[in-house]
């Protein structure tokens, strides 16, 4: 097929799936499930199976209490739509977050965290060539350090990685910004994440906050599936890109709040005095309490120079009023985790210590 022809059949299946009510698309789903020959059952013993061309219908089990995602790979281009049905927490949340955040290519990936219960859900799947499907999992209490000796000599491993799961609603604090395959984090970072997102969510009754690049599903940098890598750091899922904390009534996202300057030929940073629009508490806050998890939880925290100062000066005022304790005023103080750097304008980056974590994807 022609890339012409697969792009006219992309944007069919875009409307195709605006002009179903969810309601509708239920009613198709449990007529092709009338169709029995077509539904194939996905699980961890199953996985991963291949999926023919044109519209599949699958019943999936995921396990309880653990880090899942969903993962459709094939030619890049041949994804026409996919859709999940069920009640469970699992299908709720990867049917909430699709698709708005993705960009349409394959791997598609759909992550999240399964309750306390072992999860049915039936999965749809319109496909222009064949494709995989395949079923990743961790449990969620799966998430000690290994010693520096055990990595050394093999006898304990890294840490996984895992799909920062999409958000189970509101109170989560938190949404996802660009494709879910570039969001995976090694599993305690990811929990560190979601912890520090709905306590600030929770203290300052605010809306929620964006989370961009993390690692590619392979722990590879972002982007790196496509050839246009912008990052010099984010291997191995302990590098988090996060959105400014936003008080000018648009979304905390990444995007610029400041006037960009040239500081020389390749480094962009803020111009003096031109800083706008950062809600400079609720990030003092979202940083100190991760860094309060434990001594040296954070290594660096880069933002540009201008927000730097601003938030040594803010995580002083919050330790005063007890919002932060010792070790996360410490991190945010002129002696701690804050690098002035250039390029971030738009986003604060922390890097978390520890392993680089384990791929459970090639
Ligand atoms: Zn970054």
């Amino acid at each position: 097929m022609s890339a012409v022809s697969r792009r006219l059949l992309l944007s069919a299946g875009a409307l195709f799936g605006l002009g179903l009510s969810p309601r509708s698309w239920a009613r198709e789903a449990e007529g092709a499930k009338e169709a029995k020959s077509t539904t194939l059952d996905l699980s961890l013993e199953s996985s991963p199976l291949t999926l023919p061309a044109g519209r599949s219908l699958l019943s999936a089990s995921v396990p309880a209490s653990s880090f899942v995602s969903l993962v459709v790979r094939g030619p890049r281009e041949a994804l026409l739509g996919a859709r999940a049905f069920g009640n469970g927490p699992f299908a709720r949340a990867i049917r909430r977050a699709a698709p708005m955040e993705e960009d349409g290519l394959l791997p598609c990936i759909y992550s999240g965290l399964t309750g306390d219960q072992a999860e049915e859900l039936s999965l749809l799947v319109d496909v222009v060539d064949p494709v995989t499907l395949t079923l990743i999992a961790t449990r969620a209490d799966d998430n000690k350090a290994p010693s520096a000796r055990g990595l050394k000599d093999g006898s304990e491993r890294a840490r996984s990685l895992v799909g920062l799961p999409a958000p189970r609603g509101r109170t989560a604090g938190y949404l996802v910004q660009g494709p879910a395959r570039y969001t995976f984090a090694r599993i305690d970072v990811a929990q560190s994440l979601m912890a520090a997102f709905e306590k600030t969510r929770k203290t300052f009754d605010s809306e929620p906050i964006w989370v961009s690049d993390i690692s590619q599903w392979n722990g590879k940098r972002p982007k790196s599936d496509l050839g246009i890598v912008r990052h010099i750091s984010h291997e191995g899922g302990a590098d988090v890109d996060v959105g400014l904390p936003a008080n000018d009534t648009l979304p905390s996202n990444v995007r610029d709040h400041c006037k960009r300057v040239f500081l020389d030929e390749t480094h962009a940073g803020c111009s003096p005095g031109t800083a706008k629009g950062i809600d400079f508490e609720r990030l003092a806050y979202f940083i100190g309490t991760i860094a309060e998890e434990e001594e040296g939880r954070l290594v660096k925290v880069f933002v540009d120079d201008a927000y730097r100062r601003e938030l040594i000066r803010v995580a002083q005022e919050l330790r005063e009023k007890g919002f932060l304790k010792e070790l996360g005023s410490a991190a945010l103080s002129e002696e701690g985790v804050l690098v002035a750097s250039p390029w971030h304008m738009d986003h604060v980056h922390l890097r978390f210590s520890g392993e680089r974590a384990r791929p459970l994807l090639e």
